[in-house]
């Protein structure tokens, strides 16, 4: 059994995988750049070292700093939390070389699934449907057109070393892939060191729906139904919900059944989640992440599992808690992503926090790292709470959610919590009737300047 986890992250994830710690009994350690002396995640955990200046380059994202803080703590594994150093195999390969456990699965796994094209012809060898596209990295023109005239437009243009939905173009016709091309390329290049690029055709109305897999790293998977986070803007996701609410059990039990066998027959470890795209009754698969997700809360909230406490035991090399069968989705839960946001440009909105006060009741949980006072410092995400919701079906959990936000105060800094006050009075939103396109739409009309 671990005694001691450093949490190798910040904000709200940090004292996430800090009260699963405390509730298993295992000391937790905080890591924190000087920006963060006075975050929440400092004060809770059972120590805290300080690994560096404001900048992540230079303590969240420092190898050298964390791995001593483990040293000096006598801390036995590491959680990553997401973003930071959760998919970064050269970091999994180094923590294990100093014979500590990093809470995630294996450097190989991380590897495969970061590039996207491996990442595509492994999962297409396990079975699992793909969108149509180019067989692996296009790269020249004469490759691109050849690709286009193969699946037609509209087309999609992707990094390979993608993430975080930055790196894609459209491309509608041939006129436009000469200069897409030539653009996703250049910014792939500035954003992640790697010009190499793939082409997807462009689907045109599709949900973004996520399967949620775990595994014992022995061969054991289940899958824990699906999310659907079609509500996106700029390709980043905004509201979350589970179980998907176009999905019958069919089509769950179908793509579920082929996800866990996929990653069970990798012999994967710990959470991990297939991304796909839904459309006209087929799965579209785009992307593997191999680590908890943000909105990994409403897969919890349907299952009343704790999804951390599993990380770090199978981690420990126990079993998971539960098997397929234990699995049966009770009731529709729903989260919204709290941004230090200023609308309509969403531009960061970083600052002190006058007053707060957080929502409570039944079937309501608040996943934030604010207090009263505290300044959020400008160095990082804008992600500073979740607001996450459950009721025994989705009307409820809506009624829920709007009551929650009403109780909501975030005061001093600008958020984007009136864009959710809005959202929710929309007919839309209330029946579900939403794909990936539909938030930027309404954004156009309801939010212009
Ligand atoms: P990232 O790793 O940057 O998040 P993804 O491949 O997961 O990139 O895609 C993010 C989002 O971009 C998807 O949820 C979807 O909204 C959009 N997208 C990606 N591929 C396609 C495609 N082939 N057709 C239409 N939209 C797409």
């Amino acid at each position: 059994m671990f005694e001691k986890i450093l949490i190798a992250n910040r904000g709200e994830i940090a004292l996430r995988v800090i009260r699963a710690c405390r509730e298993m009994g295992i000391q937790s350690v905080a890591v924190h750049s000087t920006a963060d002396s006075d975050a929440m995640h400092v004060r809770m955990a059972d120590e805290a070292v300080c690994i560096g200046p404001p900048p992540a380059s230079q303590s969240y994202l420092s190898f050298p700093a964390i791995i001593s803080a483990c040293e000096i703590t006598g801390a036995q594994a590491i959680h990553p939390g997401y973003g930071f150093l959760s998919e970064n195999a050269n970091f999994v390969q180094i923590v294990e070389d100093h014979d500590l456990t990093f809470i995630g699965p294996s450097a190989e796994h991380i590897r495969i699934m970061g590039d996207k094209i491996t990442a595509k012809d492994t999962v297409k060898r396990l079975g699992i449907p793909c969108v149509p596209g180019s067989a692996g990295g296009v790269a020249t023109l004469e490759e691109a057109r050849k690709t286009a005239d193969d699946i037609g437009y509209p087309l999609i243009i992707k990094a390979t070393a993608g993430g975080g939905g930055r790196g894609m173009k459209l491309a509608k016709n041939d006129k436009e892939l000469d200069n897409a091309f030539r653009t996703a390329r250049s910014e792939a290049k500035a954003a992640f060191g790697n010009d190499e690029v793939y082409i997807e055709k462009y689907l045109q109305k599709p949900r973004h729906i996520e399967v949620q897999v775990f595994g014992d790293g022995k061969g054991n998977a289940v899958y824990l139904a699906e999310r659907d986070c079609s509500l996106q803007r700029r390709h980043q996701k905004v509201l979350e919900e589970a179980p998907g609410p176009v999905i019958t059990q069919e089509q769950r039990e179908r793509i579920g059944r082929i996800c866990a066998d996929a990653v069970g027959s990798i012999e994967y470890i710990g959470a991990g989640t297939i991304e796909f795209l839904f459309e006209d009754g087929e799965f579209y698969f785009i992307e593997m992440n191999t680590r908890l997700q943000v909105e990994h809360p409403v897969t919890e909230a349907i299952f009343g599992i704790d999804l951390v406490r599993e990380q770090i035991r199978v981690a420990e090399g126990l079993p998971m808690s539960f098997g397929q069968d234990d699995l049966v989705i009770n009731g529709h839960a729903i989260e919204v992503r709290i941004n230090a946001e200023k609308l309509p440009s969403f531009s960061p909105s970083p600052g002190r926090i006058s007053q707060y006060h957080a929502p409570g009741g039944l079937g309501v949980r608040v996943d934030s790292a604010l207090y009263d006072g505290y300044s959020i410092p400008p160095y990082y995400d804008s992600l500073i709470g979740k607001l996450i919701v459950h009721g025994r079906d989705r009307p409820e959990a809506i009624a829920r959610l709007k009551r929650a936000l009403g109780e909501l105060i975030v005061d001093g800094i600008d958020t984007t919590i009136p864009l959710f006050h809005q959202l929710l009075e929309e007919p839309d939103i209330q029946s579900g009737n939403y794909n990936i396109h539909w938030l930027e739409k309404w954004l156009e009309r309801n939010l212009t300047a």
